[in-house]
């Protein structure tokens, strides 16, 4: 029988794109279709065309919903896939708010590019729109956590609980014999608002990222910073903004706050919810409450802490109001979205802070804060950064490396080799070493496009 081979295409030594192709006897299924992020080269990957052919593809399964691992479904699709795309019920419904997201910018950038362009003859297209989101939502599958699935003929899969955002699982390939497990992204323990990632007993190869494979997060109580960076903010008479990742983060940083103001410790300042997507998302945490550790109740009283903010004008508005505030903004890394304005607003005053609670890829301007940029290009032009800069990665949605190791413990034993995928190169060399030396394990660092075959 042919044995099954495993090949990156993408997220192998970067930690966007994540795209990880099997093959059997003539059969091909990819799991996560996500798009490149961060610098110029990288996202310009986005373009090359796939060493394979999108309508020969004969299923794809997502671990979760965010972007470097949905976002490029809906060129895949453009490219002829008329297969089913399998994902959690919760997954499927994130994934909707930010494939439409993702096509509005995408049309919106192509736009742009035209408009700054003098020669009409050769006209910039988006890498897809808004029709092609609406066909791949059109070939999403859902399945519940735990529930053996074919995802294509003589395989089958379950998702498991990863944590890290709503709907977010690992999942198991049981396919010509061999099982194969990816992480998809991990979640921390003792997540206030989402479960911890749960245990895989048994596979016989692993493909695990490493985001922070480097890292350890430090013992600092999230909520307790928080406190601190607000009122100290509060008191110089400054606003506080916040570039938050729409799904997942807006949601914890309301859940530290509503904390603080139960306890009567959160300055009277409002809270400005400003993201059409992360209001959207919030509202999934109703309609999916099995998927998060919040009962309805704590959930509305949460939400009844913050002014939400859809309309631009509103948006506008509050850059404009001097008064000291709250404002939760995407994009997480202030790659675009309307985070922008309010740094262009007040990134300038001493007074203010800004505050960074994720991972910061490369090249985005939420990088360049954490490393001390004094400068900020926001609309063309260099805007002075005088705002104070707190770093909260306590908050991110990522197991750290003590995190991983605990999740890796959970496989009765070590699997035949562990693919590391989904970090930057000093982040996955750490964990290797770690898994290689401390563990005894098989640990490589697959290159993109290189096939390994499973026996
Ligand atoms: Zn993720």
């Amino acid at each position: 029988m042919a044995s099954l081979s495993f090949t990156s295409l993408g997220a192998a030594g970067t930690v966007t794109g994540s795209k990880h192709l099997l093959q059997h006897d003539g059969r091909s299924l990819l799991v996560d279709c996500g798009l490149f992020q961060g610098i110029k080269n990288l996202r310009e990957a986005n373009w090359r065309p796939l060493p394979i052919d999108a309508a020969a593809l004969d299923a794809v399964v997502i671990t979760h919903a965010h972007l470097d691992h949905t976002g490029y479904l809906p060129r895949l699709i453009r490219d002829g896939f008329r297969g089913p795309i399998y994902a959690t019920p919760a997954t499927r419904d994130v994934a909707e708010i930010i494939l439409r997201d993702s096509a509005h910018l995408q049309e919106r950038e192509a736009a742009l590019s035209n408009k700054h362009r003098s020669t009409r003859h050769d006209p910039a297209r988006p890498l897809y729109d808004v029709h092609d989101v609406e066909q791949t939502l059109e070939q999403f599958r859902t399945k519940p956590a735990h529930k053996r699935f074919a995802p294509v003929l003589d395989a089958a899969a379950r998702y498991r609980g990863a944590g890290h955002i709503l709907g977010a699982a690992t999942v198991e390939i049981e396919w010509g014999g061999v099982t194969v497990a990816f992480s998809g992204d991990l979640g921390r323990y003792d997540d206030p608002l989402m479960y911890d990632p749960e245990p895989i007993p048994r596979a016989d190869y692993l493909v695990c990222e490493s985001t922070y494979g480097d890292r350890l997060r430090d013992d600092l109580d999230p909520a307790a910073e928080l406190l601190r960076v607000v009122t100290e903010t509060v008191a110089r008479g400054g606003t506080i903004v916040i570039p938050a990742f729409a799904v997942g983060r807006t949601q914890m940083i309301l859940y530290y706050l509503w904390m603080l103001r139960r306890d009567g410790l959160l300055p009277e300042v409002p809270i400005y919810v400003d993201s059409p997507m992360a209001i959207n998302a919030g509202e999934l945490m109703r309609s999916h409450p099995a998927a998060h550790r919040l009962d309805a109740a704590h959930t509305n009283e949460m939400f009844a802490i913050a002014e939400y903010v859809r309309d631009p004008e509103a948006s506008k508005a509050i850059s404009a109001d001097r008064k000291p505030k709250i404002i939760l903004s995407a994009s997480g890394m202030a790659t675009g979205g309307r985070v922008l304005h309010h740094l262009a607003a007040f990134g300038p005053g001493s007074q203010n802070t800004v505050v960074l609670v994720g991972y910061q890829a490369v090249g985005t301007r939420g990088r360049s804060l954490a490393d001390g940029a004094r400068y900020l290009k926001l609309y063309g032009e260099w805007i002075p950064m005088r705002a104070r800069i707190e770093d909260l990665h306590m908050m991110s949605a990522h197991a750290d490396a003590d995190e991983l190791v605990r999740w890796m413990g959970g496989f009765e034993r070590a699997p035949r080799r562990t693919f590391l995928v989904h970090g930057e190169p000093n982040a996955t060399e750490a964990l290797r070493h770690r898994l290689d030396h401390d563990l005894g394990w098989r640990a490589v660092v697959p290159k993109q496009h290189q096939t390994f075959e499973l026996t």
